[in-house]
């Protein structure tokens, strides 16, 4: 219909000069640092774009994220290289070279990837990075750990748009897999003669948030054991009382394993140590029975028993003494008993020592890092031990010092829970403390190594 026709072409023709508008109106703006939620390329919103790369296990967008901060880095000005030590799971690294770059560098670290999210148990969908109008931002990876990747570049920015020129390199590395244990990402890339090449002096990797308002500080990692005990025994008549079944052998080591790990927990429970420092076992699963149509036979006792623990070490507990309590406590072979024990990593450095990084005097790294802290107007609490693992151990291996740290003070700890979210005044801050961080650990020339 003409008049139809002619509605159309005067909406068209009011679209245009709409446009027209808007572009003249963007034109007269000021620039985006002075319009932090209003211009479409600002510190939260490039934060927001990369939340919103779905990189979740079991399918990571390795490819996106990369593709993303690489743009990132071009247009900050930094170099950039990319490794697939494991085709599939590309390893970024960016550096800044530094006036006198025969110094041992500086290596900031983060992973690319993150733990699942379960959508419909969040308030937002964990991939939309949504800011709610008290600024905090929902997604899966807000705290763990895409917040540093970028506070990283964006202090970099910054100090570059200030002039600032590092004495020794800086380097970042964003790697694959840490979530699954990091062996195909930070562990393969440690082992590389490109590493090698940056003669890393002293890393940092990611911490934790702080509920209260001091920021902590990891010196060290735990390190997971999972152990499989299996036990044989008579089979039979489940009428019958035998000696040495499999399932009386099993229930026994379970008896003994629980009364250790009450033990370490006592210890926490007195306030005498951190949850992290003592040695934690917790069981996982028990496998038994002989099955039958309708479940399970209960009339049979079965000839095998299997259980699963997890375990974590303390950087000072000693390995060989972990095994032979494992072989003569909880599976001797005189009982019909075995064991495998898969170790998640090292847990001695190259040289046999402990995997700890010194929070004293005796690491010149640890005080610089301190005053950088304080610089900033921020404090720390006393250094811990962190609960879980991550892929500061691997660095830690080749003797390098590594602190774990995550600039979120006054935040719920959040990582891989629902509703992983991060307050924008607390990433802001972040960027801040990174950029004293940055300037005061490159600047820093007086240590040997
Ligand atoms: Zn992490």
């Amino acid at each position: 219909m003409a008049s139809g026709g002619s509605n159309i072409s005067s909406t068209s023709h009011s679209f245009h000069l709409s446009l027209l508008t808007l572009t003249l109106l963007l034109l007269l703006l000021p620039s985006s640092s002075a319009l932090p939620h209003t211009h479409t390329d600002n510190p939260i919103t490039r934060f927001q774009n990369y939340l919103r790369i779905n990189t979740a296990h079991p399918t990571p967008d390795y490819t996106s994220a990369v593709t993303f901060l690489k743009a990132q880095a071009q247009s900050i000005g930094l170099l950039h290289q990319t490794f697939e030590f494991v085709p599939g799971k590309p390893l970024l690294l960016l550096s800044w070279p530094g006036s006198n770059p025969s110094l041992p560098s500086i290596l900031l670290n983060s992973h690319l990837d993150s733990v699942p999210a379960e959508p419909l148990k969040w308030l937002h969908p964990p991939f939309s990075a949504h800011r709610t109008p008290d600024g905090n931002i929902f997604a899966r990876g807000a705290q763990d750990d895409k917040c540093i990747a970028m506070q990283y570049l964006e202090a970099i920015r910054n100090l570059k748009a200030r002039g600032f020129t590092p004495t020794r390199s800086l380097h970042v590395s964003l790697v694959p897999d840490e979530e699954i244990g990091g062996f195909h990402g930070h562990a393969r890339f440690v082992e590389s003669k490109e590493f090698e090449e940056l003669k890393v002096g002293f890393a940092l990797d990611e911490g934790q948030a702080s509920p209260g308002d001091e920021f902590r500080v990891f010196y060290a990692d735990r390190f997971p054991w999972h152990l499989k005990i299996k036990a044989k025994g008579q089979p039979g008549h489940g009428s019958m009382m035998y000696d040495n079944s499999a399932m009386e052998n099993l229930m026994k080591s379970v008896e003994i394993v629980s009364r250790f790990r009450e033990s370490e927990f006592d210890v926490v429970k007195a306030g005498k140590a951190a949850n992290s420092e003592v040695v934690s076992v917790n069981p996982v699963y028990l496998k038994a029975g002989v099955t039958s149509d309708n479940g399970f036979a209960m009339n049979v006792q079965p000839s095998e028993a299997e259980a699963g623990f997890d375990l974590r070490l303390t950087p000072t507990t000693d390995p060989e003494e972990m095994k032979r309590r494992i072989a003569a406590e909880w599976a001797p072979a005189a009982r019909n008993m075995s064991y495998e024990i898969i170790e998640k990593g090292p847990i001695r450095d190259h040289l046999g020592r402990p995997m700890m990084t010194a929070t004293n005097d005796s690491n010149p790294w640890w005080l610089v890092f301190k005053q950088a802290i304080t610089s900033a107007g921020g404090k720390l609490s006393k250094p811990e031990i962190l609960p879980s693992t991550t892929d500061a151990r691997f660095i830690r291996h080749k003797g390098i010092p590594v602190l774990g740290f995550s600039p979120m003070r006054n935040t719920p700890i959040l990582l891989h829970d629902h509703n992983e979210h991060l307050q924008e005044t607390v990433y802001l801050k972040g960027i801040e403390v990174y950029e004293s961080l940055i300037s005061s650990l490159s600047s820093f020339t007086e240590a040997s190594h």
